[in-house]
């Protein structure tokens, strides 16, 4: 549906015409009623995502797979020689294992979606002849758009003025290189990348600013047909995903090969071929951790959520991974390691701190240097007009006595502002800037050559306070600045940014400040929010410095500062490179449009969801909503805690599969009966990776968890220790099932009841061993993990499923189980805690060697835990 006026081209006639054509009129911009009603009929401006296969296609898709083709055919054989109450289970599982499928598979899709829509998108809109900001979705065709650097083009748009404006449109055209953008018209064959008269949505503005013209929203924008063309949905993959997926299919190969073999050697031993099928299919089933991708999915899902909920929205999966194995964080510091609310408390004038009376002309240019009103815009600005009006001046009647006829905007690079106002102009800015124009300086017996000495040495005090230092001049047009002395101002510590530096580094993770402010006033925050223990401890680098740097002593350098003042954004970039190469996993936050690069190229990039452009969200891997260092130490946490839950996760499922499998597979080679029969097999498998497997996915944090250095970068998600716990339990499983079996049968029990003792001392021991494995390698009874309502939950339904099994006579039927007497839970009991008492005593064994071997290789190895 196109839901454009007319759909033609708008490109290659005035724009005047257009606003015309589109009814409005370009200063007025649309009335409410009327933007009220065009959203009415052409509908919000929102791509709608491209929803994908729907449920009935997706819940198919869960059926393929060759394991569940291998299963409906063992139900098929199985039936056709007689065996329907077999085949009957056999499709129960069949249907059981997709519906969990699809509902896995759908809850982590809905969690994430769900937050790529939280990251925040508006626009500035001309409307009733005043512009507001609005949400993006509510832009209708004929709205007056205002774009600036930073910001993304939220709809498809004719520009009726612009100033320098370039756009980066490589997410529509692939140019890399951004368009320089102009209101005229261009000839009607031009092809988008060539319309520099219009403007796409999504695409971002990288300098200057223009006034559009809105033409199309919504799904009739030039994305929203890209959208629609490629309508791919959104794959739950991650390199670690992939991995575990790739791991899964090796393993299902090794034990499909064994399956095979064993099917030879039980027919050539003259078992019956249809019992023998039924066997190796469970075998096999039981055998291929077939849930570990889902399994995977949902817990890094989860860890999105948590997250989510401290103010991390994460933006694409793999971050969640990456983020606890950082091992720097770069962050910046106004507003992330502080709190953004300035108040001016110092002032000094021609070298000398003084009263606010004696620095009437800076507090003058303070207000008319300024773009903020009271209470709206940059807290610097707002800082400063507060400083006049607590001084007793009337800002509203100083600019009106003066009206700015030009402006030169703040930008970072040059780090100061310039405003003219007819016949004298005002220059504010970085000390050392605003001090270099200057040849004179204000003082209170008139002006006089500035003196450098004196005004360093007023500088370094206010900046060694702590306080961001803004020098002030006045000029008239043509002639060098005087200076008319300086504001210095007060930013607290956010109080949450202190404990989290503190969290981070008792983690081990190198925090390091990076910002456009002086090196003084950094060392000074540094000390305060407790990144070094005194502003001297503060190893510095300015900018300038770090230029002037060797190549051969850069990484060095960098790696071992603590403060980076001064920095450009091109800078950033370097520093993340250099941390790079050194091994580090970087964390880097940003929120200008030139912060992009360095924010792609970290591998956690981290924006500002308040404060920042849409540019820097937009190359961001995290987006923090509240802008707070506290966040980025959360996720973090988050992010390890994750981690520790899909090993928790592996280490318990890995034996449990294998265990399963090597039941059968130890009977057939022995040449014994079966003690599990293979839809008993199926049963335990459906049962308990679902409800104790998935348990580990809602494990609470561990206590110690950032008591604990980062998990080295390259260490393998398979360690020795790993494999080690996995083979000790797999042996435990099945030894205590085949004692169980031998032992009742021995007693005078049935076929059916001795088997039912199998099954359940089985799942008992996988229980004890789920209880081992909230803490991997440390006793779990001693570092207590706490209390987890999905563990009790997910124990005590299996506990009330195995009962049921047991004595439900229909179950009976189905799973030829028989009622069972007290000895037969002793037994399930004793197995359980002799099992977990084994695992325990193993940690407590190979923790000693660990440490024992830590102590002399100089770290510690052999642990199961990750780190
Ligand atoms: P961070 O990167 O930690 O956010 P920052 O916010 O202190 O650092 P910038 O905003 O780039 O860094 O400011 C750098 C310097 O530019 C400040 O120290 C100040 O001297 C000067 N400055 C900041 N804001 C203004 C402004 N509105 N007008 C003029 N100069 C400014």
């Amino acid at each position: 549906m196109k839901t454009t006026a007319h759909p033609e081209a708008f490109h290659s006639r005035p724009a005047t015409e257009i606003a015309g054509q589109l009814g409005v009129d370009p200063q007025q911009g649309l009335s409410t009623e009327e933007a009220e009603a065009r959203l009415e009929r052409f509908g919000p401006n929102a791509v709608t995502a491209p929803s994908g296969p729907g449920p009935l296609l997706r819940l198919l898709r869960q059926f393929h797979d060759p394991l569940i083709y291998v299963l409906i055919l063992a139900g098929v054989v199985t039936a056709a020689f007689g065996g329907y109450v077999d085949a009957g289970v056999i499709g129960g599982v069949v249907v059981l294992n997709a519906v969990i499928g699809f509902v896995q598979e759908s809850r982590a899709q809905r969690a994430l979606e769900a937050l790529s829509r939280m990251v925040p998108l508006e626009a500035i809109v001309l409307r009733d002849g005043a512009l507001r900001r609005i949400p993006a979705v509510r832009l209708v065709p004929g709205d007056v758009v205002e774009l600036a650097a930073g910001d993304r083009v939220p709809a498809d748009v004719r520009l009726t003025d612009v100033r320098l404006a370039e756009v980066d449109e490589s997410a529509l055209t692939g140019e890399s290189v951004p368009v320089l953008k102009s209101a005229d018209a261009v000839v009607e064959e031009a092809v988008v990348a060539d319309r520099t008269g219009c403007a796409y949505s999504g695409t971002l503005v990288t300098r200057g600013w223009a006034r559009a013209v809105v033409t199309a929203t919504g799904g009739a924008t030039e994305l929203g047909d890209i959208q629609h063309l490629v309508a791919t949905a959104e794959v739950v993959a991650t390199p670690l995903t992939r991995k575990l997926a790739r791991f899964s299919r090796q393993l299902s190969v090794a034990i499909v090969a064994v399956a095979v073999a064993a099917f030879a050697l039980g027919v050539f031993r003259g078992t019956p071929v249809p019992e023998m099928f039924t066997a190796v299919v469970a075998l096999a089933v039981g055998a291929i951790p077939e849930g570990l991708p889902a399994a995977v999915a949902i817990v890094l899902a989860i860890g999105v959520v948590r997250m989510s909920r401290r103010g991390a929205i994460v933006r694409n999966l793999p971050a969640v991974e990456t983020l606890g194995g950082t091992t720097v964080i770069c962050t910046d510091k106004t507003g992330t390691l502080t709190q953004n609310r300035m108040t001016v408390t110092a002032f000094a004038v021609a070298g000398r701190v003084v009263s606010p009376a004696e620095a009437r002309e800076c507090l003058v240019a303070g207000v008319l240097c300024n773009d903020a009103r009271i209470g709206e815009g940059d807290p610097t600005e707002i800082a400063l007009l507060e400083s006049a009006l607590a001084a007793g001046l009337d800002p509203e009647a100083i600019r009106a006595a003066a009206p700015r006829t030009e402006t030169v905007p703040f930008e970072s690079e040059n780090r100061m502002m310039t405003t003219v106002h007819g016949a004298v102009g005002y220059l504010k800015g970085a000390v050392e800037e605003v001090a270099a124009r200057c040849a004179d300086e204000s003082t209170p017996d008139g002006v006089r050559p500035l003196d450098a000495a004196a005004l360093d040495r007023v500088h370094r005090e206010l900046t060694g306070r702590g306080l961001r230092v803004l020098a002030f001049a006045r000029f008239t047009p043509g002639s060098a600045p005087t200076l008319l002395g300086l504001q210095a101002m007060h930013d607290p510590p956010r109080p949450e940014a202190v404990a989290a530096v503190a969290a981070c580094r008792s983690a081990g993770i190198d925090v390091k400040m990076i910002t456009g402010d002086h090196a003084g006033t950094a060392r000074a925050i540094a000390a305060a929010v407790g990144l070094v223990d005194t502003p001297s401890a503060a190893r510095v680098l300015t900018g300038a410095e770090l230029t002037e740097l060797p190549e051969a002593e850069f990484d060095d350098a960098v790696a071992a500062t603590q403060v980076f003042a001064r920095v450009s954004p091109g800078q950033k970039l370097q520093l993340v490179r250099a941390l790079q190469r050194r091994g580090h996993v970087v964390a880097m936050t940003g929120d200008g449009v030139n912060d992009a690069p360095a924010l792609r190229r970290a591998d956690i990039g981290v924006a500002m969801g308040r404060n920042g452009t849409d540019a820097a969200r937009q190359a961001a891997d995290m987006v923090l909503t509240d802008d707070d260092f506290a966040s980025i130490e959360a996720a973090v946490r988050e992010g390890r805690s994750v981690f520790d839950n899909l090993r928790k996760f592996i280490a318990w499922t890995l034996p449990a599969n294998i265990g399963e499998g090597m039941v059968v597979l130890v009977a057939i080679v022995l040449g014994a009966t079966l003690p599990i029969v293979p839809v008993q097999i199926l049963w335990i498998n459906m049962t308990t990776a679902v409800f104790l497997g998935l348990t580990m996915a809602f494990e609470p944090t561990e206590a110690g968890i950032m008591g604990r250095p980062p998990r080295p970068p390259k260490r393998p998600l398979f360690t020795a220790a790993l494999l080690r716990r996995v083979v000790l339990v797999s042996l435990l499983l099945v030894v205590a099932a085949f004692a169980a079996y031998r032992a009742e049968l021995a007693a005078g029990l049935s076929l059916a009841e001795a088997r039912t003792s199998a099954i359940n001392v089985f799942v008992g021991v996988q229980a004890a061993y789920l209880l081992s494995c909230r803490s991997l390698d440390r006793p779990v009874l001693l570092a207590w993990p706490g209390r987890s309502r999905m563990f009790a939950l997910g124990v005590g339904l299996t506990a009330g499923l195995q009962l049921l099994l047991t004595y439900v006579p229909v179950m009976n039927t189905w799973f030829h189980t028989a009622p069972v007497g007290v000895r037969s839970w002793l037994w399930v009991l004793g197995a359980a805690v002799v099992a977990f008492a084994v695992v325990e005593a193993d940690k407590l064994i190979w923790h000693r060697v660990a440490a024992r071997r830590g102590i002399s290789s100089g770290r510690e190895g052999g642990a199961l835990r990750a780190r």
